[in-house]
């Protein structure tokens, strides 16, 4: 898969990236929300990892913008948050997310979600028969 990684940390960012490309996926990268809603439009990944607190636009309104246009609309976004976070949801934007993975994020986590994704996707659009 394609999988377009948000993320204003550039330690995470390069962490995210290592733990996406070791399950054997493609990355882009984005480094705040504006950038995020930019490439996902141009690029149409199959699967995005958002971080929320960002420079420019935050996550929560990125997914927004992007779930509200017919171009992204149905690319999934798993939210990268803080673990105390998580049990805001609602505080959280999270009828404009898909999933979320608290940080600190372990290599499993990442690649579990993705498996999921994978195979909801495989459910979804299999076009193989
Ligand atoms: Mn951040």
């Amino acid at each position: 898969m394609k999988i377009l990684i948000v993320e204003d940390n550039e330690d995470n960012l390069k962490l995210f990236k290592v733990i996406v490309e070791s399950g054997g996926h493609a990355t882009i990268l984005a480094r705040d929300g504006e950038e995020a809603v930019e490439t996902a439009k141009r690029e149409i990944p199959d699967l995005i990892l958002m971080d929320i607190k960002m420079p420019k636009m935050n996550g929560i309104n990125a997914a927004k913008i992007l779930k509200s246009e017919q171009s992204t609309a149905k690319i999934p976004i798993i939210a990268l948050t803080a673990y105390a976070m998580i049990e805001e949801k609602e505080k959280l934007g999270g009828e404009w997310f898909d999933g979320y993975i608290a940080k600190p994020v372990g290599v499993k986590d990442i690649l579990k979600v993705i498996d999921e994704i994978t195979q909801q996707k495989g459910e979804r659009y299999d076009t193989t028969a």
